[in-house]
């Protein structure tokens, strides 16, 4: 059987132009998640109509709510604005439910119809009572029967799941998200799509220091947030001899502060490389010696272009709330070493210098160095099926 799905948007306080491409990447994202799930779908400023056959809606509604720009998702019935095939309607979409009280709420747009809302509630919630053995409770009730009268149609549901919100992702360009293998920048990944920011991810890897398994893992975290864009890609950076040379050369305690301005310094060149306006990362401000704001005015430094950290001002345990609601968390606490957690210095400083990074920088040829690890980089664009083989 044929049905009907509504769209309400996600977040619509943007202006006219931006309504417009907020709706045209919504439709192309959504019909790009369940290309052979539906048969049409129709866009109105206001809202989006799908229509598909009934086997496929688990499949759908599981997809749906996964996509970023949708406020809600209304399984409907729709027919002719016209008050006898409205009550017909009614009465068959109640024949099979239970319910002890209910509520009517009609919305009327179309100023046409002869009855306000008001006058429409009283006629429909008479309709009930005299058919099924039901009390109206207009503060809790067990059925909510919704009727929107529009001009294409009425609306009649009883049902609304709650869609992720936010924005469609990509109606905000790129930006090149650094991920680890650890809890916070996946979410920081996640906060981004949601603001409608499409990723790309960019993976600093050391072996032997660093194994198969971490980066199979980061391969894996990257596939649960593909389920939110469809569109990811992670290029993985082979970091070992640039990380040797700075362990070799420079003093254990700016270790970690030289590492991370080398990150920094690669994303800023690979992103622009990959037409990315920003880099993410899952920084959290005093989590560890490098998320210092001292730590991070220093090793911000070597980068002009805006760096977003998504979970900068969390706790720990928030991040984690959404780790777990998002499913990334099972996959990040697997105990598989990242390239920041080899070589950990027993007393990273906490207050470091910019003067003396710098100083300490020019013991190693860095620029050649990056070039290389850019020059090696390996690109892996992350498809649905992989998921299961990886770990
Ligand atoms: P955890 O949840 O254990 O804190 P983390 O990923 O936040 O994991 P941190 O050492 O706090 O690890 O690193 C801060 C940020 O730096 C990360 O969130 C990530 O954005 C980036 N980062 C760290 N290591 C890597 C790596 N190997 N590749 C890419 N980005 C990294
Ligand atoms: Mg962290």
């Amino acid at each position: 059987m044929e049905k009907l799905i509504l769209i309400k948007y996600g977040e619509l306080t943007t202006k006219k132009d931006n309504r417009k491409t907020f709706i045209k990447t919504l439709e192309t994202n959504i019909k790009n998640k369940i290309n052979n799930l539906y048969t049409s779908i129709t866009k109105t400023m206001s809202r989006m109509y799908i229509t598909y056959d009934e086997i496929n809606e688990e499949e759908i509604l599981k997809k749906l709510t996964k996509i970023f720009g949708i406020h809600s998702i209304v399984i409907c019935v729709c027919v002719n604005t016209n008050e006898d095939d409205i009550k017909n309607k009614v009465l068959e979409i109640l024949k099979d439910k239970e319910f002890k009280t209910f509520k009517v709420s009609t919305k009327r747009s179309d100023k046409t119809f002869p009855h306000t809302s008001m006058e429409f509630n009283n006629i429909i919630g008479a309709l009930v009572l005299k058919n099924f053995n039901t009390k109206v409770d207009v503060h809790n009730p067990e059925l909510n029967l919704e009727i929107e009268i529009r001009q294409e149609g009425t609306f009649i549901y009883n049902k609304e799941i709650k869609g992720l919100g936010g924005y469609p992702v990509g109606i905000q360009g790129k930006g090149l998200l650094m991920l680890s293998g650890g809890i916070d920048s996946p979410v920081a990944g996640y906060l981004s799509l949601k603001r409608g920011v499409n990723i790309e991810c960019l993976y600093f890897e050391s072996p032997p220091h660093t194994s198969l398994n971490a980066k199979n893992k980061v391969l894996k975290l990257a596939e649960i947030l593909n389920d939110y864009s469809g569109t990811i890609k992670v290029h993985v950076v082979p970091f070992t001899s640039l990380q040797e040379e700075i362990y070799k050369n420079i003093p254990g305690n700016y270790n970690i502060t030289i590492m991370r301005r080398m990150m920094y310094r690669i994303a800023e060149k690979y992103a622009k490389r990959r037409n990315c306006k920003i880099l993410i990362n899952g920084e959290s401000i005093g989590q560890v010696a490098s998320q210092t704001l001292n730590s991070m005015v220093v090793i911000n430094n070597v980068t002009n272009m805006p760096v977003i950290r998504p979970v900068a001002c969390l706790d720990k345990l928030e991040i984690i709330e959404i780790s777990k609601k998002i499913n990334t968390y099972e996959t990040s606490i697997l105990p598989y070493e990242d390239c920041c957690t080899i070589f950990v210095p027993k007393h990273p400083v906490i207050n470091p210098s910019l003067e003396a990074a710098i100083e300490y920088e020019k013991l190693i040829p860095y620029e050649e160095l990056i070039n290389e690890c850019i020059k090696n980089i390996e690109t892996i664009k992350i498809k649905k099926q992989e998921r299961d083989e990886l770990l």
